[in-house]
This record gives structure tokens, sequence and C-alpha cells, in this order.
């Protein structure tokens, strides 16, 4: 065989990441807290919002706030146009198959409650298994349990490895005909650990059993594809991924929510309703909205996400990364502090503990040198207390989180260390 010489693409010169300019597009960041300038690295919490986002709000309210789908009037048509603009924002964000498979929530809890009220309601019996991780956030553990008391299932728990990545080997030991359904976390809020969804989906899979994934701490940091994961059910938060508080997104295949009876009543959701000849319900996505929604959140969400796609999703998880990997080392040289999760796949997320300090006073006087960090038990009590703690302090970065402002932060975590020892 002749050799072929194989052109190679010349290299792709990237756009260095412009952290300053985009800083810009948030407000809050120019103030100060306590004469300090404000360092925010509650991340994981909620993500703070920029001006373009914000004015979704103003705009909405001031030129075409309408209730939605049933209007004929021109108001009524904008609001119905910009609320659907969303959904098919988010299908591309996800890379979903249709826009119909986006359903609106008030956030990944209630997206969450969802599939627990509808799909688990119709589908869970005595002798079923519900496969959860050690690592959920309290919204995917609290829901199966409320339903697993009344119905009877059971509810299996997937441990992790002492650097708290998912101990695949008990996962795939733990994985049975009674197995009907996995929900797991793809990225985790208390320690940061990104979980392999695509192999453990294909895995539920050989097993008959479906996959929900709480996706709240991986949308905001990398690119989501609900196709490739091979998802049955995604769910994110709006607030986290530049958006406001109040509204949130379900994902769900088609042939799973078409099957999926209502969860709640009312507006929207229906076709015909009458007293004697039964109530019809309109198909998915509205099936699943009743009432009035989020309308003026949803806009904004879908501008958030514009937003975010115009920096670059991939970008932030990689400059997220760096700040990461800078804060880990210089948090790695403190005496007696104690960094929960270090498994080799990590979003940006430092949770810590140091020995002879209490995670509280480290929060409250870190934030009277204007820094913004999260202490206490991170909605994932099981997890830290299978470390062993009750709290941590978790530090963790945005797109806008620079490398000066994790040196100040390391500063003054070394001060406040100082002062409580
Ligand atoms: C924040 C979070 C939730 C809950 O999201 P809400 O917006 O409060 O509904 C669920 N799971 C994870 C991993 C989270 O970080």
């Amino acid at each position: 065989m002749p050799n072929t010489v194989i052109e190679q693409a010349p290299a792709q010169v990237q756009a260095p990441f412009d952290v300053a300019r985009l800083r810009q597009d948030f407000p809050v960041l120019a103030r100060e807290v306590h004469g300090k300038p404000l360092i925010y690295l509650d991340n994981a919490a909620t993500s703070q919002t920029p001006q373009q986002v914000i004015d979704v709000f103003s705009d909405y309210y001031s030129r075409y706030n309408a209730n939605i789908h049933r209007g004929l009037h021109t108001l009524a048509d904008e609001a119905t146009a910009a609320f659907e603009g969303t959904r098919h924002k988010v299908r591309a964000f996800l890379n979903a198959e249709d826009a119909r498979q986006i359903i609106f929530t008030r956030g990944t809890t209630e997206a969450i409650n969802l599939v627990v009220q509808s799909w688990g309601r119709k589908n869970l019996a005595p002798g079923d298994e519900v496969l959860i991780s050690m690592l959920e956030h309290h919204s995917n553990i609290v829901p199966w349990q409320l339903l697993a008391a009344e119905i009877g299932f059971t509810i299996k728990v997937i441990p992790v490895e002492a650097n708290g990545a998912l101990d695949m080997a008990a996962y795939r030991a733990l994985l049975s005909e009674s197995t009907k359904l996995v929900a797991v976390n793809h990225v985790s809020n208390a320690l940061g650990t990104i979980n392999p969804v695509q192999e453990m989906a294909a895995l539920a899979h050989q097993h008959g059993a479906l996959i929900l994934i709480d996706g709240a701490q991986a949308a905001p940091h990398q690119v989501v594809d609900v196709q490739a994961i091979d998802a049955d059910f995604y769910a994110f938060s709006g607030h986290k991924v530049y958006g406001p508080t109040g509204v949130g997104v379900l994902y769900g295949k088609q042939a799973l929510l078409e099957a999926m009876p209502p969860w709640q009543g009312g507006g929207e959701m229906i076709k015909t309703v009458s007293f004697g000849a039964g109530t019809t319900f309109a198909d998915f996505p509205h099936k699943f909205e009743a009432g009035t929604p989020a309308i003026a959140e949803v806009i904004a969400l879908g501008r958030a996400l514009e937003w975010v796609e115009s920096v670059g999703v991939a970008a932030i998880g990689e400059w997220e990364g760096q700040l990461l990997d800078r804060a880990t080392q210089a948090a790695g040289r403190i005496d007696g502090l104690r960094i929960l999760g270090t498994a080799p796949q990590k979003a940006g997320v430092l949770s810590f503990v140091v020995e002879g300090a209490h995670s509280q006073d480290i929060g409250l006087l870190i934030d009277q040198l204007g820094v913004a960090i999260r202490t206490g038990h991170h909605c994932a009590q099981p997890l830290l207390h299978h470390f062993g703690v009750d709290a941590t302090c978790r530090a963790s970065f945005a797109a806008y989180n620079t490398f000066e402002e994790v040196d100040s932060f390391i500063e003054a975590l070394n001060r406040v260390i100082g002062m409580v020892r």
C-alpha cells in the first residue's frame, strides 16, 4: 500500500477565554461585601445573572406581558412565540430529537418529582428496585423515598469509592431483573465528581431499566447530549445556568412521555373537560404543564442559554477546570485541610474541611473578607455522613471567576484559619 499523506487541518486558533469582558455582563460582580470586592464562589448553589437575562424581565413586563397559548391577541402571540422559542433553544442545548420532549418545570427538583409521581406511580410495584447513588442531592432521594413508603418498592444505593467516584463494580453488581430505574446525578454538587452516565445508561438498558439523570450541575459546565448519553430522562435548573430561579427542564424520551399520565391537573394540560363524558388530556409537553407557567422566567432561560452558547459551554468547563486546579493545588498546601472528592473526573467544585476549625466559622469569617462560599451539608447528608462529617466548606466556580479571585480566596482562607485555630 502506498503511503497516503493525510493533510492535517491547521490547528484551530482558540480565541483566549476573555473573562474580563464577560464579567462586565454581570452587574452584581461590581458590588462590595463588607467593604471588600465580592468574590462569588457559591456557583453550585446558584449562578449570577448576566444583564442580558435581567433585561428580559423588564422587556417582557413592559412590552408583551400576556398569558400564553390561548390568546388571539398580539401580546399573547408574542409571549407564546417567545415562550415556545425557549423550548426550541433547550432542545438544541440538550440535542433532544424534538422540542416537544422539553417540559418546563420549576427546577430540577420539580422535574424529578414529575418523573416520580407520573412514571413512578404508574410503573413501580413492590419487589421493584430503583437504584440511586450515594452522591445524590436530597431532591433525587426524598421523592423516591416518599413514593416507596406508599407503594413498597425498594431503593438501593450505589456506593462511592474513597475519592468520591462511584463504585462502578458495585453498580454492575446491583443491577438485576428487578431494577426498573437508575436515578443518578451527572455531576455531584457536593464533591464535583463527574459520573460516567453514558456507560451507566448502557448498563441500565442492558438490564431493561431506565435511567434518569439529574443534570443540575452538568448543564452549566459541559456539553450535554441526551441522545449520545441515551438518557431516558434528564433534568436541570435555570438558576444554575446563568438563568433565573423558578424554571427548570425535564427532557424525556417520546415513547415514555406519551405513555405517562399527567401528574397535576388544571388549565393548559387538557384537550376537553366534561363532567359526564370524561376529560381528555393534551399531548406532551402540555400534558405535564398544568396552569400558567413562569412565562418571563422561561423566556429568560432561553436568553441565558444563548449567553452560555455565545461563550461556549465547553470553553466554560475548561476555564473552570483551570480554576479548580489552581485552587486544589493551593488548598493542598494548607496545613490540616482535607479535600473531599478527588475523583479523576471532576467539575469545578472544591469541598473541604479544616482540622480544628468549624466549617460554619470559616464561612462566616471569610464572608467578612468578601468571599462567598457555602458551608453545610449541601443537600447531600448521606454522602457527608459517609465521609464522617456533617458539613464542609465548598467553593464552586463559574465562567466569570478569575485566577486572581482564586488567589484572594486562598489568602483569605489562610487568614481565617489563623483566626479560628
Ligand atoms: C441544585 C441541585 C438540585 C436541585 O435543584 P433545584 O434548582 O433546587 O430544584 C438537584 N440536584 C443537584 C445535583 C443540584 O446541584
